[in-house]
């Protein structure tokens, strides 16, 4: 495996992670509660996911 050379310096270490972003979340809003949620995911609040009921959905801590 490769392996570099020289220690890199904190300035350009810096400079590199000066670009890490974090992006928005990619909300959508349920059909059947009009709650928001995220996309390709069973609503939180109602556990519904293309048009059926996930009694799983409903039990999770995650909150919107
Ligand atoms: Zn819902």
């Amino acid at each position: 495996m490769a392996v570099p050379k020289r220690k890199m310096s904190r300035s350009n270490t810096r400079a590199r992670r000066s670009q890490w972003k974090t992006t928005a979340a990619n909300l959508a809003t349920c059909p059947s509660c009009k709650a928001d949620k995220l996309a390709h995911v069973a609503c939180p609040s109602c556990g519904a996911y293309n048009g059926r009921q996930y009694a799983e959905a409903l039990r999770t801590e995650n909150e919107l």
